[in-house]
C-alpha cells in the first residue's frame, strides 16, 4: 500500500545469468498471447458471459478506473506527518465492539464468537492457516478446511480498527454463505463501505480527522496501483479481442500506456531510463513484472477491479448514510447476501446508478 515511482520494476532480483534468460523466455511473446487468451477464458467465466459481451465488460470496466481516478483527484487529501499514537490490541477490540453494537448487535455477537474461538489469528505459522495464507503482512480474511480466520498483522495503533472492520465484514460474508464461490464483483464494495463507516465512527468520537486521512491516502494509493494493472490489461485483452493476435505495435502502445499511467503518479517518468532500455527493446523483451502478475495470480484483473469499482461505489455511498437512513440495514442485508445478489441488483437496492461514460 505504498505510491513509488519504480513500481513497473520486477521485485525479484535475478542474479544469475541463467535464471535470467530462463525469465526472459518464459515471458516470451508467444506466452504473453497464451497469458491473455487464457485471461479471456478466465473472465468469461467469472462474468459468465461470451467473448461479445466481455469487450462491454471490459469498456465498463475501463470506465469506471476513468470515474475512480476523476473521483480521487476531486478528493484532495492532505497528508499531515502526524506520528501515530499506539492503540493496544484490547483497545482496538473496544472500539470495533462498541462501533458494531451500534450499527448492528448481531453482528456483535458474531464478532464475540469470532473472539472466543479465538479465530483471529497474529502467527502467520498457526497450523489453522500456515498453508493458505497469501501475505505475511496484510490483514486478511482466510478460509482454511472450511473455517474463517481473520489473520491480524497488529500494528498497534488506529489503523488496526478500520482494517480489522474491513475484514470483519468478509468474513460476515463468508459465515453466512458457507460453501460459496468466494469471488464476487462487489466483494470489495460491501468491506470498504464498512470500513468507511468505522472512519466516520472514528472521527465522531474524537480521533483526528488527519489521522483518518492517512488511510485514505493509503487506500487511494494502493488503488492506484490496482488501476495501473487493470488499464494496461484490459488494452491488451480489448486488443486481442479485436484481432486475434497481439503485434509489436500493439506492445508499443501498450508500453506508451503503462508510462502515461505511471506519470498520473510521477510526472517525470521515463520507462526508457526505469528499465535503461529502448521502448522497442522493452516491446521486444518484456520481463515485466505486469506478467509475473498474471503469472502467479490469474485473478489478478478480477481482484484488482473488485478494489477499484468497490472504492468508487462505497465512496459514492457514504456521503449519502446521513440524509437516507434505509443505507446501513440495506447494506448489512447485503453484506450478509452478498453471493445471492448479482451487482445490478445490489446497486438498484441501493439507488445507485451504475455508471459508464459510454452509456451517459
Ligand atoms: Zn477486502
Amino acid at each position: 500500500m505504498k505510491k513509488e515511482c519504480h513500481m513497473l520494476k520486477n521485485d525479484v532480483l535475478i542474479n544469475d545469468q541463467e535464471e535470467q534468460k530462463e525469465y526472459t523466455d518464459y515471458f516470451s511473446f508467444e506466452n504473453l498471447q497464451i497469458l491473455l487468451e487464457e485471461q479471456i477464458k478466465i473472465l468469461k467465466d467469472t462474468f459468465n458471459i461470451t467473448a461479445e459481451k466481455l469487450n462491454d465488460k471490459l469498456t465498463e470496466m475501463t470506465d469506471i478506473i476513468i470515474l475512480q481516478r476523476i473521483q480521487s483527484e476531486e478528493n484532495n487529501l492532505t497528508y499531515k506527518k502526524t506520528p501515530l499514537k499506539k492503540v493496544s490490541k484490547q483497545q482496538t477490540i473496544f472500539l470495533c465492539k462498541t462501533f458494531l453494537s451500534e450499527i448492528n448487535p448481531s453482528w456483535l455477537a458474531i464478532f464475540n464468537n469470532l473472539l472466543e474461538n479465538n479465530n483471529i489469528i497474529e502467527d502467520r505459522n498457526d497450523p489453522r492457516i500456515k498453508d493458505v495464507i497469501r501475505y505475511d503482512d496484510i490483514w486478511q480474511s482466510i478460509k482454511s478446511n472450511n473455517e474463517n480466520y481473520i489473520f491480524a498483522p497488529w500494528q498497534e495503533n488506529i489503523m488496526d480498527s478500520i482494517s480489522l472492520i474491513h475484514e470483519f465484514t468478509h468474513y460476515i460474508t463468508a459465515v453466512k454463505n458457507k460453501g460459496r464461490k468466494d469471488y464476487h464483483e462487489l466483494e470489495e464494495f460491501s468491506s470498504i463501505f464498512w470500513e468507511k463507516q468505522m472512519e466516520k465512527f472514528l472521527e465522531k468520537i474524537g480521533y483526528d480527522k488527519e489521522i483518518i486521512n492517512i488511510w485514505e491516502l493509503n487506500r487511494q494509493a494502493s488503488i492506484i496501483l490496482n488501476e495501473h494493472d487493470c488499464f494496461s490489461y484490459i488494452y491488451l485483452l480489448k486488443t486481442l479481442l479485436r484481432n486475434n493476435k497481439i503485434t509489436m505495435d500493439d506492445k508499443l502502445s501498450w508500453i506508451n500506456i503503462i508510462e502515461e499511467n505511471a506519470r498520473q503518479t510521477c510526472p517525470d517518468y521515463d520507462i526508457e531510463k526505469d528499465y535503461n532500455c529502448s521502448k522497442e527493446e522493452l516491446a521486444r523483451e518484456e520481463g515485466y513484472d505486469e506478467f509475473k502478475k498474471l503469472l502467479t495470480n490469474e485473478l489478478e484483473i478480477i481482484e484488482s477491479y473488485s478494489y477499484i469499482v468497490g472504492e468508487y461505489y462505497a465512496k459514492e455511498l457514504s456521503k449519502k448514510t446521513t440524509e437516507d437512513k434505509d443505507i446501513i440495514p440495506n447494506m448489512i442485508e447485503i453484506t450478509e447476501n452478498l453471493p445471492n445478489l448479482s451487482s445490478k441488483e445490489i446497486l438498484e437496492k441501493l439507488h445507485i446508478n451504475p455508471k459508464t461514460l459510454t452509456k451517459s
